[in-house]
Formats: C-alpha cells, sequence, structure tokens
C-alpha cells in the first residue's frame, strides 16, 4: 500500500479538475488532495482511481465521484472538532476526507462485507473515526446525537426524520434526495422546530436501503 510521487502528481491534476468545477473550498480542495484514494479501491483498479468518476468496490457499493465528495463535503461546511454523521461508509473516501477536515465522525454502513473491510483498512492505515458502526443509516445514531452535520452518501427516496431529529439547531443535513436521479438537498436546522430547506442540482447515487444486510 504505497503513496508515491506519481500518485500525488495524478491526485492534483484530479484536484484541478474538480476546482475547475466549481469547487471552491480550499481546505475542501486539500483534504483531496491529501488522500490518497487509490488505495481505497482494489489494486487492479488503480488506474481508475485519479479520474474524476465513481468506480464499483464490494458488495455491489461504488465509491463515489471525487467532485460529488467534493461538493457534499463544502456543503456539509465542516469546522474542526465538529461532530459529523456519515451514512453508507463504503470505501471509506468520504470518511476519511472528513476526517483530513479534523472532523469526530460517526460512520454508519448496512453492508456487512464492507463493513468489516474498511474497518480492516482503516486500521492499517491509521484512520481513526470515532464510530464505525454495522446497522441501518435510516435511524441515524441516536446515541452519539446530535451532530453539527448529518452526510447521506446513498439515494433517499425521501429525507428520514430520524436524521432530521438528530441535528444541533444550526446543524446541516446534507442529503442526495429522489429515485432514478437524486437532488442534492441541504436541510438547516434553524431552531428546534423550523428547518430551511435548500436544493443543489442533480446527481446519481446508489439507493439507500432498509435494513442492513
Ligand atoms: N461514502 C462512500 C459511498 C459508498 S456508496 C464512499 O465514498 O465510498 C453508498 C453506501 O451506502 C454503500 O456502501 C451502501 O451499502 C451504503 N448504504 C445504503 N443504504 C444504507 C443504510 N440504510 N445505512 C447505511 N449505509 C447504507
Amino acid at each position: 500500500m504505497k503513496d508515491t510521487l506519481k500518485h500525488r502528481g495524478m491526485r492534483n491534476k484530479l484536484v484541478d479538475i474538480v476546482a475547475s468545477k466549481g469547487i471552491v473550498d480550499k481546505l475542501v480542495l486539500q483534504a483531496l488532495r491529501n488522500v490518497p484514494r487509490h488505495l481505497f479501491m482494489d489494486s487492479s483498479f488503480e488506474g481508475h482511481a485519479y479520474q474524476d468518476k465513481a468506480f464499483p468496490i464490494a458488495a455491489d457499493q461504488t465509491i463515489s465521484q471525487p467532485y460529488t465528495v467534493a461538493r457534499q463535503t463544502e456543503l456539509l461546511e465542516v469546522r474542526p472538532n465538529q461532530k459529523i454523521l456519515e451514512i453508507g461508509t463504503g470505501s471509506g473516501y468520504q470518511t476519511a476526507v472528513l476526517l483530513e477536515l479534523k472532523a469526530k465522525v460517526y460512520t454508519i454502513e448496512r453492508q456487512l462485507e464492507l463493513f468489516k473491510k474498511t474497518r480492516l483498512f482503516f486500521d492499517k492505515m491509521g484512520y481513526r473515526p470515532k464510530k464505525m458502526v454495522f446497522g441501518d443509516g435510516y435511524k441515524g445514531l441516536p446515541e452519539e446525537a446530535p451532530f453539527d452535520g448529518i452526510v447521506v452518501t446513498a439515494g433517499a427516496p425521501q429525507i428520514p426524520k430520524a436524521l432530521l431529529a438528530q441535528l444541533k439547531v444550526g446543524g446541516k443535513l446534507v442529503i442526495p434526495v429522489g429515485e432514478e436521479e437524486q437532488i442534492m438537498t441541504v436541510v438547516t436546522r434553524k431552531s428546534e422546530k423550523a428547518f430551511e430547506k435548500l436544493e443543489y442540482g442533480a446527481y446519481r447515487f446508489v439507493p439507500l436501503l432498509e435494513d442492513k444486510n
């Protein structure tokens, strides 16, 4: 598991592409520069790691497109030490980007195979989320709530109420909403009872599924 100068060079080019597509948050771009995306994929697919594309991983899931990870992270407006909940650990790539931004990360995955694989990989790499949970992200993580931010990395048919309830006042939920195609949606908790919803264009994610597997 190596990160070479060549990989860094390819990553810098990828970050230039991501920036040219409209990502302006310097800290997010720096986090993308720091995370060795090729190590989050099977070594035989290393050649695909620095294209701005989603790619298949285990259990019929995908590692999200770098632009999409950057956009969701930018919309989340992560600050150091904030408590962030991620739904859909997958390869762990988005988790690692959040850790680069010095967030305290809690992450949930419903596929046992991926959960185990990514947990081992994080141990090897020295990535330290606060908690990795095998479970159903629709329910959030009530025992650790409230969160400064929640990011959902799979397409949700509708916004789960449980996730809104686990946001701090001022906190944000970044979630792609829809079936075939999803609209990137940001819900900000303005007060105990008031939520503001803004939309940021269309994406395609694997579906957020109920229960664990
Ligand atoms: N953040 C990941 C994206 C993986 S794709 C990455 O960067 O690689 C979305 C992930 O969400 C898949 O691993 C899928 O198994 C998971 N998922 C789908 N429904 C879920 C649910 N209800 N709870 C937790 N994880 C879920």
